[in-house]
């Protein structure tokens, strides 16, 4: 048993319910990866458990509320059985999460979207496009929201769309003609124009459904725009993007547990009992651990900080920290399993193979390590000025 991060009797409840999902979404995840096609069976179970809906506030209707820290300890879980599954709910219940902390989105839009994921909507944001790379980078976007009347006309193309063949709406970054500004647009997939092409076909998180949106001229309410960036908005701190590094941090303590077991009961007839009994397979246990939980708390610690703290926006370079720990040590983590394991890890049949592809994800998921060092010096040079 890995250590436990579980604090309180509503945690152990919740960790057991996600943790019975998980461990079903493990017997069907080799299938997914190998066809490519989106865990629609995984969203529904989720959906079933309430657990799509568990980061609306109790204000709006929620059960549970859920904190950054609880979100975090249930998706590190959940990727345990699934990481694709894990990282794709995982953007629908932190975006959730971040849209009612910040509540920049009126008071009707807010409770009507609280309504909506209660009754099973799934939400997320396109924000990628081929022109700008990662949003975080600061590119305009290329998808354009034009006034005419009453009315926004959208069009353009947003790549990277995970959950795509199962949202029900979508945030949608575009730019406002006319002006300097970037807007969020709340689009039901049901609108005219919307449409999805199916380009996602990657080595790594293939499960994610993570396909091209293309808006077609589609035509939006005026408060269909719910959200205008800010120059204040820019380079605050997002607790809620946390839901990665315990994604990559789940798909890496499922790969320890492959190599322990290994371990544990492989014994090639050139060694008296199983390989366990080696130095060399001990040390790699041994660091494989080490890695492990540096990265766990700092993630824990962090989310527990973010919850706790009166000044969250002074929290972004200690948030890249739990991403970059969390990613890079969830890549070696999995290159020490599969040495442990040897040639039969790389065994299509074999899980260590999906995780060696599915964690390298994590490099080009938000925040970019080099963005996380370059903040981190930033942080040490303000520090020596003051
Ligand atoms: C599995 C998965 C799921 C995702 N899901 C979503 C989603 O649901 N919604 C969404 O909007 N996006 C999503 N993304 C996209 C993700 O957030 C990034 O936007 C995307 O991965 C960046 O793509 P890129 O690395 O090709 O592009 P780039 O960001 O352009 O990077 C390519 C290279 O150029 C360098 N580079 C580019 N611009 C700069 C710069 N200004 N300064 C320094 N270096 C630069 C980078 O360091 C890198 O070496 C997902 C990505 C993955 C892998």
């Amino acid at each position: 048993m890995p250590v436990s991060f579980c604090k309180t009797e509503r945690q152990d409840r919740l960790y057991k319910m996600i943790g019975e999902l998980a461990d079903r979404f493990h017997e069907r995840a080799a299938d997914y990866d190998e066809t490519g096609e989106f865990p629609v069976l995984n969203t529904d179970d989720l959906k079933a458990a309430g657990y799509t809906a568990l980061t609306v506030p109790k204000e709006y209707g929620g059960k549970e509320g859920l904190t950054l820290y609880e979100f975090v300890l249930l998706q590190e879980r959940l990727a345990q059985g699934d990481g694709a599954t894990a990282l794709s709910i995982g953007w629908h219940l932190g975006i959730i999460m971040e849209i009612f902390e910040k509540k920049r989105w009126k008071e009707d839009k807010l409770a009507f979207i609280a309504k909506e994921v209660m009754n099973g909507a799934l939400f997320n944001r396109a924000a990628t496009e081929p022109q700008t790379g990662s949003p975080t980078r600061g590119g305009k976007p290329q998808t354009t929201a034009t006034k005419v009347g009453n009315k926004w006309h959208v069009t353009g193309r947003k790549t990277f769309t995970t959950m795509a063949p199962v949202l029900d709406y979508i945030g949608v970054i575009a730019s406002i003609e006319g002006t300097d500004l970037t807007g969020e647009f709340l689009v039901s997939r049901k609108k005219g124009g919307v449409k999805i092409e199916e380009t996602w076909n990657t080595i790594s998180m293939r499960g994610t459904g993570s396909h091209d949106l293309v808006l077609e001229n589609v035509i939006l309410e005026d408060d269909e725009l719910v959200e205008i960036a800010t120059p204040e908005m820019k380079g605050k701190a997002s607790g809620w993007l946390l839901h990665i590094p315990a994604c990559y941090l789940g798909i890496a303590m499922a790969a320890r547990n492959v190599a322990v077991k290994f371990a544990n009961e492989y014994s090639p007839n050139s060694v008296r009992g199983p390989i366990k009994m080696i130095p060399n397979v001990q040390r790699m246990v041994g660091e494989m651990e080490a890695e492990l939980l540096q990265a766990r708390h700092v993630l824990f610690s962090i989310a527990d900080k973010w919850d706790h703290t009166t000044s969250r926006d002074d929290l972004g370079p200690e948030l890249g920290l739990a991403k970059y720990f969390a990613t890079n040590n969830a890549i070696s983590v999995v290159d020490k399993a599969m040495r442990i394991v040897g040639a039969q890890s790389l065994q299509k049949k074999n899980p260590l193979q999906r995780y060696y592809r599915d964690v390298r994800a994590g490099l080009h998921n938000p925040p970019m390590d080099d963005m996380t060092i370059t903040k981190l010096a930033q942080a040490a040079f303000d520090d020596y000025e003051r």
